[in-house]
């Protein structure tokens, strides 16, 4: 990665834990370890399908509807949803959403929620504005159940405690819950199984993320793989499902295109194991679910990503497929990107969702080998969003002088035959050397030019030297 720009604090924060875990072998080890067992099982997930290139297809297509008619679609949702007694609230930003969320725990007169595994609430910092105002949020997903004792954000969009091996759970679980040393994966379910069992039940607002919206019927759909979503939803007696706009579905019909596709490239299961279709609060004559229920349609700055340069981006189902595809992701980890979204389209998006000045750094950590775009279910062109996300910085002015300067002399030295010939190989390793010691050299090895250069070896060739 060239740095030209003055390093803000994201820059640095980036930077160097990219370096610290780009050296650590034993992350290296734990993340090959749980990618490689991801991917040998989505090769088994990918056979469900007859022709996967049309089904991926068909799915892109769907969002590309989606994308082009966002406004109509949310206003479908709305009415449908409502219809039935759900309250829906347009949360511009996050400060919208946190307070909404405060509203409703303050007027249930809560102290504590039970939370289902949800990134939005990540983006959005959730736990850490109700501790603030004196309500726990209990994590119930295991993996974010994890990650919390831990105090970590989660480590991968599907899943959070990636970098974690089973011993390392182990050490934690004895540090944070006295339970004995070296307990095996089953015996640590079971703890937190039944340290998350009474939270369900004395919990009175239960919140959940959405992995899609349907506008046809007014619905959210949430798929995991513990029940832990569905228990966080059937005891509190009332739901909020804080939802990004994105992840609309224009109908019910559309599901057994999405959920397949969802599952496979996710985890490489067939379908998730729970798949729930909530449609708002208990209706007269049922006897169960919750008595209310409230969708959060979060905006916080993805109507950024619907110009078009970055719009395929809005059709991202967070399958987290092209984070494991990614030699950066691998190298360096979730946490170094210091956003809630890693890998290459956490590169996409952040710099749209939290500023292009704080976060353009991240559209050059990418090797542009396309992998994340090979692999991904929607076909969304990541990699070139990347590139885009570097024209847009350039476009606003982001670039500095001493970049522009480079590029410049650069171009004209490229253009110009007799220049790149003039100087003599050592003088020219010497100045690119010095030009670039921070990003290559320093890392890497020094930048050696062939003693002759292609036009004489040409002309040597030619003469029959
Ligand atoms: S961009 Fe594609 S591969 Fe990456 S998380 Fe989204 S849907 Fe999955």
């Amino acid at each position: 990665m060239f740095i030209f720009e003055p390093v803000n604090d994201n820059l640095s924060v980036f930077l160097a834990k990219s370096e610290v875990k780009a050296h650590d072998l034993e992350h290296k080890r734990k993340l090959a370890f749980n990618i490689r067992k991801y991917a040998e099982t989505v090769v088994k997930g990918k056979q469900q399908f007859n022709d996967l290139d049309l089904a991926r297809r068909k799915a892109k297509n769907v969002k590309w509807k989606v994308m082009e008619n966002l406004d109509k679609y949310l206003e479908q949702f709305e009415k449908n949803f409502t219809a039935r007694g759900g309250k829906v609230i347009w949360a511009e930003t996050a400060e919208d959403a946190l307070e909404a969320v405060l509203q409703i725990c303050k007027e249930k007169n809560t102290r504590q929620v039970v939370k289902a595994k949800s990134m939005v609430t990540e983006e959005i910092h959730l736990n850490a504005f109700l501790a603030k105002h004196g309500i726990d949020s209990v994590e119930t997903d295991l993996g974010e159940y994890i990650q919390q004792l831990d105090g970590e954000a989660p480590y991968h969009i599907v899943t959070p405690a990636m970098h974690k091996s089973k011993e390392d759970v182990a050490k934690l679980f004895h540090e944070k819950l006295g339970v004995a040393p070296n307990l095996t994966p089953t015996e640590l379910t079971q703890i937190a199984r039944r340290n998350l069992r009474e939270k369900y039940t004395t919990s009175e607002v239960g919140i959940t993320g959405g992995n899609f919206l349907l506008a046809d019927v007014g619905a959210v759909c949430v798929s995991e793989n513990e029940g832990n979503g569905r228990l966080s939803t059937s005891f509190p007696k009332t739901q909020i499902a804080i939802v990004g706009i994105e992840k609309m579905l224009p109908s019910i019909n559309d599901l057994p295109l999405f959920w397949p596709l969802l599952a496979t490239y996710g985890t490489g299961q067939n379908v998730t194991v729970y798949n729930t279709i909530f449609t708002g609060g208990r209706q007269q004559g049922e006897n169960d679910g919750p008595e209310e229920m409230y969708v959060v349609l979060l905006d916080n700055g993805r109507t950024n990503l619907l110009r078009k340069e970055v719009r395929e981006s809005m059709y991202c189902i967070r399958c987290g497929s092209c984070l494991n595809a990614c030699p950066v992701y691998k190298n360096i980890g979730g946490h170094a990107y210091g956003a809630t979204y890693s890998g290459p389209i956490g590169s996409v998006i952040t710099p749209h969702l939290k500023g292009m000045s704080e976060f353009k750094h991240l559209s050059y950590a990418s090797s542009l080998c396309g992998n994340c775009t090979e692999v991904c279910p929607l076909k969304i062109n990541i990699h070139e969003m990347l590139l885009e996300n570097r024209h847009i910085a350039v476009e606003e002015g982001l670039n500095t002088f001493t970049e522009n300067t480079t590029w410049k002399v650069w171009r004209q030295a490229m253009l110009s035959r007799t220049l790149i010939n003039a100087a003599p190989a050592g003088i020219k390793a010497k100045v690119v050397n010095k030009l670039f010691k921070k990003s290559w050299v320093d890392s890497r090895s020094e930048i050696k030019f062939a003693p002759k250069t292609f036009n004489q070896l040409w002309k040597e060739r030619s003469s029959g030297k």
